[in-house]
């Protein structure tokens, strides 16, 4: 792996842009669930900026949860395996859930959780992504509601990490190797 010190970012959405795409979001959201209610499932940790931003934007009745998942390691390449490393606390039988991601790749992560969730008799079953990089894609699967679509580069910011580092970030940035 490389020295973090040789890393650079560069903005590539401005926090202003973040919030103003979360609350449009999340108005779509309370458009499409009127009257009812909508648990979030929030995908750590990446997710856990964009939810509590979401969720506090949404005006229905709401609950929450978390399920953890390794995909990537700590490098910038997917290992193209997916493992369940935490639960949801409760049930989502019969309620309408929304799958909170930070970011969709080449959709092996959603598409293992989508299989997941879906055995487990969810009313319906949504999926909300910050960001979309569609370039990558390896499993046909698609987000509903969609923050940006990206190119495809490795970002990190608003709680997109690399190596644990980079998700206090205010805006979503570039990350490169910083040329000497
Ligand atoms: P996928 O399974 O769709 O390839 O990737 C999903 C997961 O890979 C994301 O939830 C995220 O953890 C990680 N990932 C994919 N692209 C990026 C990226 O550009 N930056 C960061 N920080 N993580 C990424």
């Amino acid at each position: 792996m490389r020295d973090a010190r040789t890393m650079r970012t560069k903005v590539l959405i401005r926090r202003a842009a973040i919030e103003r795409r979360v609350r449009e979001v999340a108005r779509q959201i309370a458009r499409d669930f009127k009257g009812q209610r909508v648990h979030l499932v929030g995908v750590l940790k990446g997710a856990c900026i964009f939810l509590s931003d979401l969720v506090r934007e949404i005006d229905l009745e709401t609950s929450i949860d978390f399920i953890a998942v390794a995909s990537y390691g700590r490098g910038r390449e997917s290992t193209g395996q997916v493992r369940l490393l935490k639960d949801l606390d409760s049930s989502i039988a019969g309620l309408n859930v929304i799958l909170v991601e930070d970011i969709l790749d080449t959709g092996l992560t959603l598409s293992y959780l989508l299989r997941v969730l879906r055995q487990r008799r969810p009313k319906t079953l949504r999926v909300a992504a910050l960001l979309d990089k569609p370039a990558q894609r390896r499993e046909e699967v698609q987000a509903d509601y969609v923050g940006f679509t990206i190119p495809n580069e490795f970002v990190v910011g608003y709680g997109l990490d690399y190596a644990e580092r980079y998700r206090n970030l205010k805006d979503v940035c570039i990350l490169r190797t910083a040329s000497r």
